[in-house]
This record gives structure tokens, C-alpha cells and sequence, in this order.
């Protein structure tokens, strides 16, 4: 049995009081608290090892090389990646998903071809098609959803052809928290040929993953919504596609030899890393990545997945309160309340000391297909308790008679 109480203690910010209540942090999907273990990783980087990598040579800038390529391996052996060749640091999930389109995309895509992306997508994962999509000609196809927020795998495979040629779909969505059958869609996207970019933003945080057999050609996520800090993330690739793409940004270290007649680049994945990287970030994400796996990874989703049951079950009992396509085993609800703006309620809940998000959520195409303007999103994570189940419940009661 995990103790929730005391991993809860681990994260210094939840300790504190916001408008003089005790904070109940329940916007984990946007970002994750810190536990001490991941500060004090970031803390001793900058007081003791702090030095450039992959350059110079002294002992700090080997030693911190050597823990940079550590994390890096870290990182590859717990996505299940083949090889840490195929692990290129990038500043999150948004930065990933631009370096794909811009280099894999903008040098495969013909005019015509089609990018097949699901609605329920988070801008991120929409945006950077829609760019490449101008620069080459391509189309963008969007992927419905079902009446009940899910992923329309009949519709998906219908829509495949052979002008398909990416498939973007989110492991797991931000709004709603809809699991799209990835492994279907990737299996039917390869019977045409098309390559699928899988957004893990979500996903990694909720299950685990093995690349070598989900067949993902790309898989993305940011260290932030893992309990680590912000600044760092993860574009897996497959090793032949990674390859053979040309790179993204120019600088120092992506390349092997430069002339002013001819550039050489760096053998992956330094090829696609130009510029001084997030060290310690990096090394942070890894102490996450070792903390997060010392848990009983079953029991923490069992728990948030009892959290998120006795939420809806509750807000069910709350006149006026609508849950928007509630997805049951997930770590999100998102609610809208009759004739009142998201905002002013989750101000209300402000004010009480709970941190929820309110918004579009950086997914407008859902938004419209829901016919909202936003929701007031609840998610969870490790630290979360039933007590704060109990608190939220208690401010929403008292915001939907004050409103
Ligand atoms: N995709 C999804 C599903 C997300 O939830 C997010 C973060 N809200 C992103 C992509 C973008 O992540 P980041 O802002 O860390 O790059």
C-alpha cells in the first residue's frame, strides 16, 4: 500500500497556504509539483557540477557530459527505446512536435498528401502540421471524435489511404483524458504506409510505454507534467527515420565539420541538439524518471483513478454542474456550470485555496466540437488525496450557491 500522505510531504510547494487556505493543487495535466528529491537534484547541478558538456576538458565539464549521456540512457530504457541514439533532448513536447514537421515533414510531404490529426488534439499537436502543411502543400484531414469523446477508430480507418502519410494522435488527451487505441491506429496507419507521431505529453505520466513494441515511429513528451522541471523533454525516434532526416537548428555541436564551403553534421543524436543544452534539466528528468519508477506504478493510477470516480460521482449530485465527456480510468474531469463562465468558478475555487485550470486548454477544435468556450479542467496526480476530493467538492457547493 502507498502511503499518499507521506509522498505528499515530499513536495514542498503543497505546503503552503493560497488566500489563506491550504493549497489543493488538482491542475497536474498543466504541470506537476516538484518533489524534493528532483529540487535538490537541480540544486546540486548548479553547486557542484555545473559545466558545459561535450566540450572542453576539464573533470567538470567530463563529469557533467558523463551524467547528461546517463540521463539519456535513463530516459531511453524507460520509454523501452532500442537505443539512446534515438533520444533527442528538446525543451518539451511543443518543441518536439515543430522538429518533426519541420525536418521529417517538410522533407517527405508532396502537395497532396494528407496528415490525418484526431480534434481532440492539443494545439501543439495541430499547429505545427498546420504549418508544414502551407510550406509543402499537404492537407490536413481531421479525425472525429464519437458523440462520447473517443477516438473513432472505424472513421480513422476509413479515412486512411494511400495520400496518408502522418498520423498525429495524443497517447492520452488533456481535456477529457481519452485514451485513443494508439496501438490500433498505429497498425492500420502502417498498412498505408504513413508514419504516426504519438504526443505523449499526457500519456507518459499515466502509463508506462515500451517504443520496440508500440511501433510508434515518433513519441514525444515534456519533463514538466513528470515531476520534473520545465525547460526539458524527449522526441523518440525511429532510428532509420531519425537518420535519415536533415537537421533542424544550425550551431555548435550538431556538427562534425564546418567549412565555409561545405558543413558536416554530428552522428545522431547530437545532429538534432545545436547549442548549449538543458543540463540540468536533463539530470533532473532522470532523478524524476528514478523517483517515479520506485513506486508501484499500478497503485499510483488505481488511486488517482479512484480519486477522479468519487469526483464525478460527486459532481453528479451538484445541480447545474456538467461533466463534458467523462472518460472513466482517467486522471481529468472537465466541467462547465449553467450560465456561469468558467472562469468566474474556477476564480471562486481561487479564492479557496484550489488550483484548478480554466480554459480552452489549448484545444480550441475540441472546444468547438463540444460547443463550449472552455471548462474548468480537474486532474490529478501522485500527491493528491481523498481529502482534497472532499475540500473541492465542498468549494464547488459553495460556489454554485454563491453564483
Ligand atoms: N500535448 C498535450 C496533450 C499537452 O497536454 C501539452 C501540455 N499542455 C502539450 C502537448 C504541450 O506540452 P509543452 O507545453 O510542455 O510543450
Amino acid at each position: 500500500m502507498l502511503d499518499f500522505n507521506a509522498i505528499r510531504a515530499q513536495f514542498p510547494a503543497l505546503a503552503q497556504q493560497i488566500n489563506h487556505q491550504p493549497l489543493i493543487y488538482l491542475d497536474s495535466a498543466a504541470t506537476t509539483q516538484k518533489p524534493q528529491v528532483v529540487i535538490d537534484a537541480i540544486t546540486h547541478y548548479y553547486s557542484a557540477q555545473n559545466a558545459n558538456v561535450h566540450r572542453g576538458s576539464h573533470s567538470l565539464t567530463a563529469h557533467a557530459t558523463s551524467q547528461f549521456e546517463v540521463a539519456r540512457d535513463n530516459v531511453a530504457e524507460f520509454i523501452g527505446a532500442p537505443s539512446s541514439k534515438s533520444i533527442i533532448w528538446t525543451r518539451g513536447a511543443t518543441e518536439a512536435l515543430n522538429l518533426i514537421a519541420q525536418t521529417y515533414a517538410r522533407n517527405t510531404l508532396q502537395p497532396g498528401d494528407e496528415i490525418l490529426i484526431s480534434e481532440m488534439e492539443h494545439h501543439a499537436n495541430i499547429v505545427p502540421w498546420q504549418i508544414v502543411a502551407e510550406q509543402t502543400g499537404a492537407t490536413i484531414v481531421k479525425i472525429p471524435m464519437t458523440e462520447s469523446c473517443e477516438f473513432d477508430l472505424e472513421t480513422f480507418q476509413s479515412l486512411l489511404s494511400e495520400k496518408s502519410k502522418i498520423v498525429a494522435v495524443a497517447h492520452i488527451t488533456n481535456v477529457t483524458g481519452t485514451r485513443p487505441p494508439i496501438e490500433a491506429i498505429i497498425k492500420s496507419a502502417h498498412q498505408f504506409g504513413a508514419v504516426v507521431v504519438v504526443d505523449g505529453a499526457q500519456g507518459i505520466v499515466h502509463e508506462k510505454v515500451n517504443m520496440a513494441e508500440l511501433d510508434a515511429d515518433f513519441y514525444v513528451f515534456s519533463g514538466h507534467k513528470l515531476y520534473a522541471p520545465a525547460g526539458i523533454g524527449v522526441l523518440y525516434g525511429k532510428r532509420e527515420l531519425l537518420e535519415a532526416m536533415p537537421p533542424w537548428h544550425g550551431g555548435g555541436k550538431m556538427v562534425e565539420k564546418v567549412t565555409f564551403s561545405a558543413t558536416t553534421y554530428s552522428a545522431l543524436p547530437g545532429k538534432f541538439e545545436a547549442g548549449t543544452p538543458n543540463v540540468a534539466g536533463a539530470i533532473a528528468l532522470s532523478t524524476a524518471i528514478d523517483w517515479y519508477q520506485g513506486f508501484d506504478r499500478s497503485a499510483i493510477e488505481k488511486h488517482i483513478h479512484t480519486l477522479q470516480q468519487k469526483t464525478y460521482t460527486a459532481l453528479n449530485t451538484i445541480d447545474g454542474i456538467q461533466v463534458l465527456g467523462y472518460q472513466s480510468n482517467a486522471s481529468v474531469l472537465s466541467i462547465v456550470m449553467d450560465g456561469v463562465h468558467h472562469q468566474d468558478l474556477a476564480t471562486l475555487l481561487d479564492q479557496q485555496g484550489i488550483a484548478v485550470r480554466a480554459g480552452h486548454h489549448c484545444a480550441h477544435p475540441l472546444m468547438e466540437a463540444l460547443g463550449v468556450k472552455g471548462t474548468v479542467r480537474i486532474s490529478f496526480g501522485i500527491y493528491n488525496t481523498e481529502q482534497d476530493v472532499e475540500y473541492l467538492i465542498a468549494a464547488i457547493e459553495k460556489a454554485v450557491d454563491m453564483l
